[in-house]
């Protein structure tokens, strides 16, 4: 029996089998992993290519023998489709895995197939098929056609791409991994080796085809490291995509504290290359002393440290040490992670800075309050106290120009008349000043208070208009009131609305002459808001240039002509009254034209409604 015979060569395939099916389940359990499902394609075709193989062996005589040859090929030509899936996905070039590529890497095996199954009809891949029975014992001697060679270059190709795909990567894989990346070059290059054992003829076992075997420790090598390493879960891509782009610097050190990794940040940071994984972290990092002194022994800290610069302020660095344990908890070096925080730092001081201006500043503010708010207190009641001063010896003089025009007059001297009478205007005049100044600044002071009544507005506008009544005529002007009647009642502080509407229509009175002046009081309802109070003062008199209109309602302003000055005043009156309505939620307008008069409308809540007022 050919099996029986055949067994020196079977048993290692069979044992191959088995073993490659031991590890396809292993990586079957990490299917989910990059790779992985490559891998597992990988042991198929090696399991098919060595299990058949070892059928062909033991069947050697019988037609059989060729059929297993036949399988075989399913083997050998899904290997190198799958082993350059494999290393394109493990090295990350998942890019180049498109329709095109996997259309391209399947055609010859498919044709390889079929080419396989039909060699009888055209002899492309075996010219002939002969029986050698030289050996120890029979086996199935090829020669090959031009079909094979075509199926046999692509295959190396395919194997030869996919080494220097993964020679590649390794080469930046850190040393950490050193071990790891050993083992699975040697894997790899167990093809290779079967290759250039068939190529010496330096086959030890003549006849028998040495690949397949191969191929079985690859996947085998590669399982070790995936099982006992978790190599496939960690290099390359998890290392390129996280370590290579991390914004900080990273360094590994074994324990001896040589260097065993480093990332592009901290090779960029201390100025060194790759070229210096391998050597003794001191010696690199010789021109940075106090850091080696620093953390030479330390195996855990975090911590920030400020390294100074010359011509530049000091970098903050964040440092961050953790110790590195291997399988057996044993340790085995450390890892160092550390992030440039300066600007942050920089931030920080900044706005420590600013906070600190900020409390100064508002310490002035409120020490500037402070003075502010006592020194109006002490103008208010220097106000109060000089009007209190100026008014008593004023009200004297007032009372004795008064008393001497009369016992003058009773004594019939005539020639001081006109003396005494010019002490009592300006006597007069002095008293409004004051009045008016007292006002203002009690209203600058916030301390001038409302005191709202209700009040029936006709009774307001007649005793105004008994006042202002001889005024006006005294410029033999015209009055007219009206509305006063239909005004019904307001809320509102009775002295100042008198004391507004007196000075607006003594204004009128003062510039106007052999004209008219009117007052026209008007209720405005409204369904959404308060009634409102307007009182229209219009004149026929000198009017106000255009230029002066925006200024008048500031203090001490008069409009600058000589018709106005030559009346006196002080430019106090309409600054308070249009404070005094503002006050009682009002204002006052004006529309004048120099020589056409002028009208002066003021509009004041009636604070009650006209139903309510009118009960
Ligand atoms: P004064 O005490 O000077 O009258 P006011 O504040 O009452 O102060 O008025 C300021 C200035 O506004 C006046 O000096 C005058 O130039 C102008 N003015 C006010 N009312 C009238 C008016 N009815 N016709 C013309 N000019 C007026």
């Amino acid at each position: 029996m050919q099996w029986q015979v055949a067994l020196p060569y079977t048993i290692p395939l069979f044992l191959a089998t088995v073993l490659t099916c031991v590890a396809m389940l292993v990586v079957w359990r990490h299917r989910t992993v990059p790779g992985a499902l490559a891998l597992f394609g990988l042991g198929v075709a090696a399991t098919l290519w060595s299990f058949s193989y070892a059928l062909e062996l033991s069947t050697v005589g019988s037609p059989l023998a060729i059929i297993w040859a036949r399988v075989q090929y399913l083997g050998i030509m899904a290997l190198p489709v799958a082993w350059m899936i494999f290393a394109l996905q493990y090295t990350n070039h998942y890019r180049w895995l498109n329709r095109y590529t996997l259309s391209g890497l399947l055609f010859i095996p498919l044709v390889t197939q079929v080419l396989v199954w039909t060699n009888d009809l055209h002899y492309l891949i075996w010219t002939r098929i002969t029986l050698d029975t030289s050996r120890q014992f029979p086996v199935l001697n090829y020669d090959h056609g031009v079909g094979f060679w075509i199926c046999n270059g692509f295959a190396h190709l395919c194997l030869l791409a996919g080494t220097v795909l993964l020679v590649q990567s390794f080469r930046s894989a850190p040393r950490l991994y050193l071990l790891q990346t050993m083992i699975f070059v040697f894997g790899a290059s167990m093809p290779w080796l079967a290759n250039l054992l068939y190529v010496l003829d330096l086959n030890p076992w003549p006849g028998l085809d040495l690949t397949p075997f191969a191929f079985s420790g690859t996947v085998i090598a590669i399982v070790v490291n995936v099982t006992w390493f978790r190599f496939l879960n960690l290099v390359p891509i998890a290392r390129a995509s996280m370590i290579e782009r991390m914004p900080g610097g990273l360094l590994v050190l074994d324990e001896q504290n040589n260097i065993v990794d480093l990332n592009t940040a901290a090779q960029k940071q201390f100025g060194l290359t790759a070229a210096t994984i391998g050597q003794p972290a001191d010696q690199v990092m010789a021109r940075w002393p106090q850091l080696v002194q620093r953390y030479r022994s330390i195996a855990s800290v975090s911590e920030t440290l400020a390294l100074e610069r010359p011509n530049d302020d000091p970098q903050y660095v964040n440092v961050e040490i953790m110790p590195l344990y291997d399988n057996n908890q044993r340790l085995c070096g450390r890892l160092i992670l550390w992030n440039d925080v300066t600007r942050i730092k920089q931030a920080e001081t900044e706005l420590r800075q600013r906070n600190e201006e900020l409390i100064e500043l508002q310490q002035h503010h409120i020490l500037a309050k402070e003075a502010a708010e006592s020194a109006n207190r002490a103008k208010s009641s220097f106000l109060a106290n000089m009007s209190h001063e100026l008014r008593t010896p004023l009200t004297a003089i007032l009372g004795y120009s008064e008393l001497m025009t009369l016992q003058l007059a009773r004594r019939g001297v005539t020639d001081l008349e006109a003396d005494l009478e010019a002490i009592q205007q300006a006597g007069h005049h002095l008293l409004d000043l004051i009045n008016n100044i007292l006002d203002l600044s009690k209203i600058e002071a916030n301390k001038m208070e409302l005191e709202p009544q209700r009040f029936p507005v006709q009774l307001l506008v007649d005793e105004v208009e008994r006042t202002v009544r001889p005024l006006i005529a005294h410029n033999e002007n015209t009055f007219s009131v009206e509305g006063a009647e239909d005004a019904g009642e307001m809320v509102a502080d009775p002295m100042k609305v008198r004391q507004v509407l007196l000075n607006l229509l003594s204004n009128a009175a003062k510039f106007t002459k052999h004209g008219s002046v009117s007052l026209n009081i008007i209720r405005e309802s409204s369904i959404h808001a308060l009634d409102q109070l307007v009182f229209v003062i219009a004149d026929t008199g000198i009017g106000i240039p255009q230029e002066y209109v925006p200024h008048l309602f500031e203090e001490f302003t008069q409009a600058d002509a000589s018709a106005t000055r030559s009346q006196g005043g002080s430019g106090l009156g309409l600054a308070i009254s249009q404070r005094f309505c503002l006050l009682m939620g009002g204002n006052i307008t004006v529309t004048s034209q120099a020589g056409n008069g002028s009208t002066f409308t003021v509009r004041l809540p009636a604070g009650i409604e006209a139903a309510s007022a009118a009960e």
